[in-house]
């Protein structure tokens, strides 16, 4: 069995860009593309913004790629408008086979800090990796092997929004309402968005308290 810490994988973007063609789209509406300067964007985006205009932030996407359990997938999945997945399938994925090292990889849960309790969870984790084998040896397929597996196995995930939804993900998925394996993905990711749209991502709230040391690693796609 590995033990893996949650990665996420962002899509090279320009952010002035993005902004720059969402102000170009909003402008169709009343005409003022010749009032465009190189910030005009910023009060544009803003207003819109304010005023619940939002459909503009539609006209742009970005991708991400995320390293993440079942745990996170699970949750994230449940938003349908705007968002698009594609998760790595265990009913296709064979954990048994030289191509996964032979292994089942585990979101390692950082925020179980109680040592026994921690105890507890590995050595669950463990068990089901060893039946999961001896299943597998005995020619189970990955459909019938996948029923044992657990919220923490790794997967992963390519996850698109559009601007608008990745504004309604992030205010609601950074809070500390939110599983902390979530809030280990996408508080990052709204820290850069906050860096690189600020006037779009700057006013959304998030666990100010979550440990940083528990961030997942932000890295940007080749
Ligand atoms: C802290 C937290 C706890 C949660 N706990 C639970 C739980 O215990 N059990 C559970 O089942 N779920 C739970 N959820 C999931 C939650 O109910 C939503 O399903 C999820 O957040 C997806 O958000 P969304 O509906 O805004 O969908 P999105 O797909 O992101 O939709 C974006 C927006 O589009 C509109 N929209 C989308 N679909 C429709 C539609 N069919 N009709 C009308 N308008 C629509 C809405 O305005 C919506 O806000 C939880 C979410 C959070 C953040």
């Amino acid at each position: 069995m590995k033990l893996l810490d949650p990665v996420i994988e962002v899509e090279k973007y320009d952010g002035i860009q993005i902004m720059k063609n969402i102000e170009r789209a909003c402008r169709t509406c009343y005409r003022s593309e010749d009032k465009i300067t190189d910030t005009s964007y910023q009060n544009l985006l803003k207003n819109c913004i304010n005023r619940g205009h939002e459909s503009v932030l539609e006209h742009e996407k970005i991708t991400v790629r995320m390293l993440c359990s079942i745990n996170t997938y699970k949750d994230l999945t449940r938003h349908r408008a705007g968002a698009s997945f594609s998760i790595e399938s265990t009913r296709y994925c064979n954990y048994s086979k030289d191509k996964f090292d032979n292994n089942i990889k585990f979101i390692n849960p950082v925020y179980i800090t109680d040592p026994n309790n921690y105890a507890c969870w590995l050595e669950c984790m463990k068990n089901i990796e060893t039946f999961y084998m001896v299943m597998a040896n005995n020619k189970a397929t990955p459909d019938q092997c996948r029923t044992m597996l657990p919220h923490s196995v790794a997967a992963e995930v390519c996850m698109t929004c559009n601007i608008r939804e990745w504004k309604h993900v992030l205010e609601l998925r950074c809070s500390n309402k939110v599983h902390p394996e979530i809030r280990q993905l996408l508080i990052p990711l709204l820290l850069k968005f906050k860096e690189d749209m600020p006037e779009i991502f700057d006013t959304i709230p998030y666990d100010e308290d979550f440990p940083k040391e528990w961030y997942a690693e932000i890295k940007i796609m080749k």
